[in-house]
Parts: structure tokens; sequence; C-alpha cells
């Protein structure tokens, strides 16, 4: 179990230094290469490492995915794919402004649009909502009015198939995220909310028609013949959109009555079984499965519900995070920079320093060694290395979500 994680030895917190001279602050900056000086580093000249490191990244990872494929999408899916590329230049753009990031988002995502146009897929993560609302939000940033309509009348194509499941990945709240996404950065009611109705109230008769079946919890869903809990296939990720929704006083009851049959019956770790059925295996602690993903989830249900039993799971799932989150892969999905928005999620909530030091740490550990550890064939660089939910664009995202973690989103999953 342990060869899935490095021992985590940071020390619980370290307070930051506070250079007082200029030279001072020019030594923070270019100096000292070690962790723990990293980890006592002032604010802003570790920002301003970070960001110079998500950069060079990024550079990397558009030459990577972009240039050397012949500006082709052979995967144009924002998980694993080109569209993962576009979604690290707009955040790019977000933070620095250089509109050649917003014009090469674009090019991205119209290489993206020509390769998933019969794609059947549906979701922001894995289908073509993804496509047609990144490529809609850039246009729009960009003042491309053609585009803007083109991106979302593709948008008001996309069918959702009968048979589809209604976890994040592949299913029905994956296309509710895309509405949201939309609704958020080009105003509400861009997709109206009779559309996403329709679409709510078949994902609660489905959960409430398994969760009958099951007489233990409210809502239960299936994936493949599995009843998943995480947040990629499973509960938390679905309980995390339907959060986002208007829900009916009775829907958002059996929302909270089932986060609450999750920490009901979590192990006795803190950590949160993969399944239904797989409640043996205390193994896995990433976003897709396990305590992460879970804890994103209920600190969104503190917030809404104010209840101090979501706020202290959260709490709880985030010490499983420190202890056995410090994974041997980079990404989003299952590896470290996912890790780290549990943290900075839940320093959001709370103002706590610690959970800033904390996010700090595990961006600073992947900064510092991760290059080194995949070189040397102790880290995984990931089946695609340059992606963003499995490779170095996630590690990017973070670095420049540290800039000003009061609003960090874990990508394409906090709104
Ligand atoms: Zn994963």
């Amino acid at each position: 179990m342990a060869d899935r994680f490095f021992p985590n030895s940071m020390p619980e917190f370290v307070p930051e230094t506070a250079p007082s001279t200029p030279l001072e602050q020019q030594e923070a900056v270019t100096v000292g290469d070690s962790l723990p000086k990293l980890l006592a580093m002032p604010h802003a000249p570790l920002w301003e490492r970070l960001k110079r490191a998500a950069l060079d990244l990024k550079e990397t990872i558009v030459v990577e995915t972009w240039g050397l494929s012949g500006q082709r999408a052979r995967d144009f899916t924002l998980y694993c794919g080109l569209l993962g590329t576009a979604f690290l230049l707009l955040k790019s753009y977000h933070v620095t402004g250089n509109a050649n990031d917003l014009a090469l988002c674009s090019q991205v995502v119209k290489a993206c649009d020509a390769a998933s146009a019969t794609s059947r897929d549906v979701s922001f993560l894995c289908g073509r909502a993804g496509v047609c609302a990144l490529g809609a939000v850039a246009a729009k940033l960009a003042g491309d009015d053609e585009s803007l309509r083109y991106y979302l009348a593709q948008f008001e194509k996309i069918k959702l198939p009968r048979s589809l499941p209604d976890e994040l990945l592949y299913g029905r709240v994956g296309f509710l995220w895309a509405c949201l996404f939309l609704n958020k950065h080009l105003g509400q009611g861009t997709v109206p909310s009779t559309y996403t109705r329709v679409v709510v109230d078949e994902i609660i008769k489905n959960g409430r028609a398994m969760g009958r079946k099951l007489g233990r919890c409210p809502l239960m869903f299936e994936w493949y013949g599995e009843k998943y809990w995480g947040a990629a296939h499973g509960l938390a990720g679905i309980m995390h959109v339907l959060m986002d929704m208007d829900l009916k006083p009775d829907e958002l009851e059996d929302v909270k009555g089932t986060l609450k049959y999750m920490i009901h019956n979590r192990f006795p770790s803190g950590n949160y079984p993969a399944s239904e059925d797989d409640r043996k295996r205390d193994v896995l602690v990433h976003w897709c499965h396990g305590a992460p993903g879970v804890a994103l989830t209920l600190v969104k249900a503190a917030k809404l519900f104010g209840d101090k039993e979501f706020l202290d799971a959260a709490i709880e799932a985030a010490e499983v995070v420190w202890n056995r989150g410090l994974l041997k892969r980079v990404g989003i999905c299952h590896g470290i920079s996912g890790n780290a928005y549990v943290f900075l999620s839940l320093y959001q909530l709370t103002r706590d320093a610690k959970y800033l030091y904390r996010a700090k740490a595990f961006a600073c550990f992947l900064l510092e060694r991760a290059h080194k550890l995949i070189s040397q064939g102790e880290m995984h660089a990931g089946d695609t290395p340059y992606s963003l939910f499995e490779g170095q664009g996630g590690m990017a995202y973070l670095f420049f979500d540290m800039i000003d973690p009061t609003q960090s989103k874990f990508p394409a999953y906090e709104l």
C-alpha cells in the first residue's frame, strides 16, 4: 500500500518568513532549492517561482501536445487530450492577461471541434459539451461573436442518449457541468433552467430508484455495474454538481442524506471506499476514488447546508490526504496536484493558514522534486504525461492557482 504514495515527512506547519530588505527579497527568489527553504519562503517570491514554473511547463505542454502533433487532436478530450491544453491556456490567459494565450486557446479548441464533430460523448471532461462550452467562452473573451454563435449552436445540437449514465466523466452531471460553466461565464440563462431541470429530474429519478432498491441511502447510481462513491464516476461527483443546481427541498434533503450515509460508512481511517461493494480495500486516496474527491464535495456541503458534521468530515478527509495523498503521480485525477486542491478548498472555507501551508507543501514538493523523481523512475509520469488530468498539465494548473489561493478552483470541477 505504501508504494502508492511517498511518506509525508514534511512538517505539519511552517510559518512563512518575511524578507525585510530588497536584497533578502531578491535572495528568496533566486537562492535556495531545498524543500525546507521553499516551505518557509515568503508568499510573494514563492508565488513568483510557481508562476515561472507554470509558464515554463505551459510552453512545454503546448509544444508536446500541439506543436509536435502537427496541430491535430488525436484525443480531443479535456481529461487526457488536447482540450486540456486549451483549458490550461485559458488559465494562463486569466493569470497573465497575455492575448497570445487566448488566441492559441481558440485555435486549439477549433482543432478539438473538428476532431469531436461525430463524438457521441456529451460531458465537459470527455465529450462534445466540453469543446463547445470552452469554445464559446474563449470566443466571448476574444470578442469573436461569430465563433460564439457557432459554438452555442453546436452546444444546442448535443443530444443526451437515453442510456447515458449519471456520473461526471461521461454522464449527465458531466453534461450539466458544461451548462453551469456556460451560465457562469456567459450569463445565467445562457442554458435555460427549463432545459437543465429535465436532466436533473432524470438524475434524481434514477438515484431514488437505485436508492430504494438498496434500502440504505436516499440516492445511489451505477456505472458499468458498480455503485461508485468517488468524484469521477460516483456519488461524490454527482452530489457535487447537483449542489450547484436549483434543487427542490426534498431533493436537497436526499443529497444531504446521501452525503451523511457516506460519512457514517467511511473507513475507520477517515478514507472513503471506491464503491458501495468495495468496503475492505482502504487503498485509494485520489480525486477519482477516495477521500480527496469526497472532501471537495463535503466542503461544498458545509457551505450550502451550514452543517458542522460536513465541515468536520471534510477536515478529517483532508488529514487522510495529508498523510497518504503525496502520490507517486503528478496529475489532477490521481496525483499530487489534484490532492492539493483539498487544502485550497478548505482554506477558502476556513481561512485557516494551516490549509494554505499544506497546499503550498504539496505544490512545493512537486516544484522541487517531481522532475527528478520522474527521471529516476520513482514517480510515474502518467500514461499521457502532458495531459491536464493525468500529467504535468495538472501540475502547471495547480501552480497557476497557487498565485491567488483564495480564487483557486479544481479544474473543470469547482465552478
Ligand atoms: Zn483518477
